[in-house]
C-alpha cells in the first residue's frame, strides 16, 4: 500500500484542525489533512453557529467548515477522506494508518475532537476486534457473504452501511427512530437488495462465544420481546462527548477526564506530537478556541521544524 511522506499530518478535519493546516501551509511546510468524515464533527453537525467572530449569524456550522476547508486547502494543504486507526509516535517520523495508506510526517496533529463514546452496550468491550468495529472501510472485507447489523443513523452510519452492502450478504441497519424522508441517502441505504432496516428498534445486547460475534439483542418500540438475529459482525456508529483517542493505544498521556495532556504550544508528552481542540477536553468547547489551538501549534510546528533542518526530506516545495 501506498506511503506517503510529509512535513505534517494532521489527524482531523474540524475547526482545529483545518486552522492548524491553514497556517502550516502558509509557512510551505507540506501538510496533510486526514478526516474520515467532514460530515460528522462537532462543528459539521451545528445546525447555525451564532458566536464564530466575523461571519454571519445565520450561518451553519457545515458552512463554516466548508469555508475553513477550502481556504486550507487553496493554501495548500492536502485535505484527504480517511479513517485513521493507528499511530506510531517513536523516533523523528511519526507514522499515521488508514485503510487508505500509510503516512509519514515529522510532525504529527491530533485533532480527532470529542464526539466519541465508550463502549456501552453489552458485549461491545468484549467483541470489539473480533466482531464488534467502528470502521467499515478498514474491516468491511472481512464480512463478504457474511451478516452483519450496524448500529446509529447519523451520516457515518449510513455511509458506513453502504460500504457494507458491496461484502455483506445481509445488512441488519438497526436505527432507534425513522429515518427523514428527505434523508436521500438513508432512503438509498433501505432500498438495497440487501440491506434490512430495523427501525424505532434498539440494540440491547451483542452476543458470541470464543471465536467472536454470533448475534444481536434487538427490540422494536412497540413490542413488549426482544428478537435475536443471527450476524458476525456489529458495526457501532453513536455519538458521545468522549475526546477521540483509541487510535493512540497507550502512547500519548491523557488526562484522567480523557483529554490529551498538552503544553501552552499545544505540544504532548511525545516530542514531535501535538494536540489541539476538543480532544484536549477543554473546558469551553467552541470553534473559536479549537482554531486557536490549530493555530498555536501551527506555528511552535513550524518553529520546532525550522530546528531541525537536518531531517531529511524527499520532497521539493513547489
Ligand atoms: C451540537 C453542538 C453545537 C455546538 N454549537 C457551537 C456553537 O454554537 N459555537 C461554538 O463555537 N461551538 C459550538 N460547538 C462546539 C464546537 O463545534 C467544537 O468545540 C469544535 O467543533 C471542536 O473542533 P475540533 O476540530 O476539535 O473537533 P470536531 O469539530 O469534532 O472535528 C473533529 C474531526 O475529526 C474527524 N475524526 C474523528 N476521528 C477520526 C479518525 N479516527 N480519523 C480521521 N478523522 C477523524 C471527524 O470526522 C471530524 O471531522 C457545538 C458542538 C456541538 C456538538
Amino acid at each position: 500500500m501506498e506511503t506517503i511522506e510529509a512535513d505534517i499530518v494532521i489527524i482531523g478535519g474540524g475547526p482545529a484542525g483545518c486552522t492548524c493546516a491553514l497556517y502550516a501551509s502558509r509557512a510551505d511546510l507540506k501538510t496533510i489533512i486526514l478526516d474520515k468524515n467532514p460530515a460528522v464533527g462537532a462543528l459539521a453537525i451545528t445546525h447555525q453557529i451564532a458566536n464564530y467572530p466575523g461571519v454571519s449569524t445565520e450561518m451553519s456550522g457545515d458552512a463554516l467548515l466548508t469555508l475553513m476547508r477550502d481556504q486550507a486547502v487553496e493554501f495548500g494543504a492536502d485535505y484527504r477522506r480517511a479513517q485513521v486507526f493507528g499511530v506510531d509516535v517513536q523516533g523523528d517520523w511519526k507514522t499515521v494508518y488508514t485503510p487508505e495508506g500509510t503516512f509519514k510526517a515529522r510532525a504529527l496533529v491530533l485533532a480527532s475532537g470529542a464526539m466519541g463514546r465508550p463502549a456501552s452496550f453489552k458485549g461491545e468491550a468484549d467483541f470489539l476486534g473480533r466482531g464488534v468495529s467502528y470502521c467499515a472501510t478498514c474491516d468491511g472485507a472481512f464480512y463478504k457473504g457474511r451478516e452483519v447489523a450496524v448500529i446509529g443513523s447519523n451520516k457515518e452510519a449510513v455511509e458506513e452501511a453502504k460500504v457494507l452492502t458491496k461484502f455483506a450478504s445481509k445488512v441488519h441497519w438497526i436505527t432507534s427512530s425513522d429515518p427523514k424522508s428527505e434523508d436521500l441517502d438513508a432512503q438509498d441505504l433501505i432500498s438495497q437488495s440487501n440491506v434490512q432496516h430495523w427501525s424505532r428498534t434498539r440494540l440491547l445486547e451483542i452476543d458470541g462465544n470464543e471465536s467472536g460475534v454470533t448475534g444481536v439483542k434487538v427490540k422494536n418500540s412497540s413490542s413488549e420481546n426482544h428478537q435475536l438475529l443471527s450476524l458476525e459482525g456489529v458495526f457501532v456508529y453513536m455519538s458521545g462527548s468522549k475526546p477521540i483517542t483509541d487510535f493512540l493505544g497507550d502512547q500519548v498521556a491523557l488526562k484522567d477526564d480523557g483529554g490529551v495532556v498538552v503544553d501552552d504550544f499545544m505540544s504532548t508528552t511525545i516530542e514531535g506530537v501535538w494536540a489541539i481542540g476538543d480532544i484536549r477536553n477543554t473546558p469551553f468547547k467552541q470553534a473559536v478556541v479549537a482554531a486557536s489551538d490549530g493555530c498555536i501549534a501551527a506555528m511552535a510546528i513550524d518553529r520546532y521544524l525550522n530546528s531541525r533542518k537536518s531531517i531529511r526530506v524527499d520532497w521539493v516545495h513547489a
